[in-house]
Order: C-alpha cells, then sequence, then structure tokens
C-alpha cells in the first residue's frame, strides 16, 4: 500500500483520487478543482501544456534515458548551455541531480570539499536561518529549522555544525564575527521561505551577506528550489544579489518530472578543476541528466522567455492585492503576499482545519498546512480563477 507523505497513516482522511487534470484544474470523479499550490509549487505552465508535452514525446521517441557516467547527449547539453547563459553572472557550472533535497546535499558538499581541496579541514560549519528548510534527506534536515518536520533529528542532540539565524542584519554580523575562522558556507531561501510558513524578508539582508561572505571567504548558497523561476516577482532572486551556488528544482522541468540542478560560480569550479584526481567531485545520482527531464526543462525555460512570465507573475501580484486590499479578521495574524505567493498566517492553526474540505466544495484544491493558509498558483491562471482561489479563502472567515 502507499505510505503518504507528511501524514499520520492512521488518521489521514482518504485523498483525492485525479482521474485528469488540464490547466490549472484537477479532475477528480465528481469535481473539478483549481489547483492552487501547482502541485508543490512546481507546475507552473499547468498540466498537459501542449509544448512541454511534445517536447517529452519527442524526446521519449530517441531515448527517454542514459547515464551521464561517460555518456552525454543532446537534451543535457542543450539545457546547460541555456542555463549558462540565461543565469546571472558565472554561475556557469551545472551539476544535475533527481530532486531538491539532493541538489542542496550537492551544493553543501561542493562548499565543503572545496576548502578540504585547499587543504583548510577548518571551515565545516554552515549558517543557516531559522525556519528554514531545505529537504527531507540527512544533512539538508539538519541544516533546516523546522521541528515540525524534522523533530527526528533530536535523538543526536543540537547539531555542532550548524547555527541558525533570524533574517535580522544584526544577528547576520554576529555570527559573522563569532563563528568566521569556521564559517564553510551561508545558505538560504532567499527572500522567501516556503515551507518554514512563506515568510518575506529584505533584500538588504541578502546584499550585506553577500559583503559579509566576500569579506571571509564564506560562500553564498541560494536555495532557489521554491523561489526560482519567478515565484517572488523575480526571474531568480540571483538576478538582485549574485550567489556562489544557487540550487534549482521543482519548477526547473514545469513540474513534469523530478529534476534538480546546482549551478556552480567558477570560483568554486576552479577548486575542484586540478591534476590532483582527489580534487574531483565524486558525486552522480543515477538519473542525473535524465533526457526527458531535460528536454521538459529547456521548453519550460523557452516558454517562460517567449510568453513573458515575469509579467504574468506581476499581475497575479496586482490582482492578490487588489483582492485582499480590505481584507481582516481577528483570527488572522498576517497577510503575506509577494510575486505568485500569498499567505494567510492564523494565530490558532485550529482556526483553518476543515478548509482543504470546504475548498473542495468551491472548486479549488488547497493544502494549508501548520499555520499557514497559501495560494502559490499556475502562472498561467486566468483573473476570474484567481479571483475564485482568493474568495475562497476569505470565505472561509465569514
Ligand atoms: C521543496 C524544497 C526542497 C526539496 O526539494 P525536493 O525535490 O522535495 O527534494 C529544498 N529546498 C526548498 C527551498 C524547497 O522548497
Amino acid at each position: 500500500m502507499i505510505w503518504y507523505p507528511y501524514t499520520q497513516m492512521k488518521t489521514m482522511k482518504a485523498p483525492y483520487e485525479i482521474i485528469d487534470a488540464q490547466g490549472v484544474y484537477l479532475y477528480t470523479k465528481d469535481q473539478k478543482l483549481i489547483d492552487s499550490v501547482s502541485s508543490w509549487w512546481s507546475v507552473i505552465h499547468g498540466y498537459k501544456h501542449p509544448e512541454l508535452d511534445t517536447a517529452i514525446e519527442t524526446q521519449l521517441k530517441t531515448f527517454s534515458h542514459v547515464m551521464l557516467g561517460g555518456l552525454t547527449h543532446q537534451a543535457v547539453q542543450k539545457l546547460s548551455d541555456k542555463l549558462q547563459s540565461w543565469l546571472p553572472g558565472d554561475l556557469d557550472y551545472c551539476f544535475f541531480s533527481d530532486s531538491g533535497s539532493v541538489a542542496v546535499e550537492v551544493a553543501l558538499k561542493m562548499a565543503l570539499q572545496y576548502y578540504i581541496n585547499q587543504g583548510d579541514t577548518k571551515r565545516t560549519m554552515v549558517l543557516a536561518l531559522e525556519h528554514a528548510y531545505h529537504g527531507d534527506t540527512f544533512k539538508t534536515m539538519e541544516i533546516g529549522d523546522d521541528e515540525d518536520y524534522h523533530f527526528v533529528l533530536k535523538a543526536y542532540g543540537k547539531s555542532k555544525n550548524v547555527i541558525h539565524i533570524p533574517t535580522e542584519i544584526e544577528a547576520l554580523e554576529k555570527a559573522f564575527q563569532e563563528y568566521h575562522d569556521c564559517l564553510n558556507c551561508f545558505i538560504v531561501e532567499p527572500l522567501l521561505q516556503g515551507a518554514g510558513g512563506m515568510r518575506m524578508y529584505d533584500i538588504s539582508f541578502l546584499q550585506r551577506a553577500r559583503e559579509l561572505c566576500d569579506q571571509y571567504g564564506v560562500f553564498l548558497i541560494f536555495d532557489e528550489v521554491a523561489t526560482g523561476f519567478g515565484r517572488t516577482g523575480n526571474r531568480f532572486v540571483s538576478d538582485l544579489v549574485l550567489p556562489d551556488i544557487l540550487v534549482l528544482g521543482k519548477a526547473l522541468t514545469g513540474g513534469y518530472i523530478g529534476h534538480a540542478v546546482t549551478v556552480a560560480n567558477h570560483k568554486v569550479y576552479d577548486g575542484f578543476y586540478s591534476d590532483d584526481q582527489t580534487h574531483a567531485f565524486m558525486h552522480g545520482p543515477t538519473f542525473m541528466g535524465n533526457a526527458l527531464a531535460c528536454s521538459v526543462a529547456l521548453k519550460s525555460i523557452e516558454l517562460f522567455e517567449s510568453q513573458d512570465y515575469l509579467s504574468k507573475i506581476q499581475r497575479i501580484e496586482q490582482i492578490t492585492r487588489r483582492e485582499l486590499e480590505h481584507f481582516s479578521d481577528p483570527r488572522v495574524k498576517e497577510v503575506r503576499i509577494m510575486g505568485g505567493c500569498v499567505c494567510m498566517e492564523v494565530y490558532d492553526a485550529d482556526t483553518i482545519k476543515g478548509y482543504q474540505q470546504f475548498a473542495y466544495k468551491r472548486g479549488v484544491f488547497s493544502r494549508p498546512f501548520l499555520n499557514y493558509l497559501y495560494a502559490m498558483v499556475p502562472y498561467v491562471i486566468g483573473e476570474a480563477e484567481l479571483v475564485q482561489v482568493l474568495d475562497t479563502m476569505k470565505a472561509w472567515f465569514r
């Protein structure tokens, strides 16, 4: 039987069975639902997009997968060329993997080995944010800071390798003063912390982080698995502040297949480029550079550019602000809006219990968690559908 994610199987209510999906809609036997979470924030072009379907079908007729160990192919070459030219600065070296968690592991391993290759074994500490979420594998759990996901790590006691700070410049400066000798990297979900509660913060924090990282030789890693491809209203937050290593996942393939990429800059890459075999990066997920994933990712990026997705996202943000301008409720602590993300944080988690069924009846699929009722819609959503999603959220409080 299926063991479902983040769920107590004993009390779980039956999940909705999806029998078809098209555009922003999911279909069950008896209901048509706007997917207001874009299948965990990934399906930015909606379902069954004709051009994405064609890209993957065309590749399928050639081959679906060959490994990257000793082999290469057009689909992965084209995607890496595209990313190299499309991504900002000297983020040029693409290491592919099958999921966001693994891609974060890859980023952390790169940052760590960079210094080990230089004979410096002291820089082992990771600076991260409070409420951070970077995935569900062990190292990503360790740098994450959300008890609700990762309490299992308590069995090991508090980690000596990770420091968590709030998104305040004062705390940032203090952490660098205190730990800069042993700091290896600073990893953040830039501007928008997703699974930790759709928390939003200011770019000035990241600008100061960049300065401090430069000053002390600490790598800055942006986990843009959730924020990448427009979610914050920026193409990438990396367009505003340039990290040393960038991690992309979720929307990379338009939500078609699991794939992710860790993109390193020249400095990081040069730290491995050597006559010494032991300086090589010893990592290789079986399905890295999967041809179906790469072909659909390339088409997804082409659509993002040619259809001017940034203006679509701007429109989503404008409509969202307009619709929620006069909304308030004593049970709601804060309404947060950034780009294609809106979140109502409630004081008491019980306030939003039952919302999913309520939304289902109104033709919206939603999956609130903890104290957060949120929407991250596909960017192709029409105004009427977006208003329906927002009206449903407001209606719950009436
Ligand atoms: C979802 C997410 C991950 C993990 O990605 P998976 O593909 O689920 O392993 C990592 N970092 C952030 C910021 C995420 O939102």
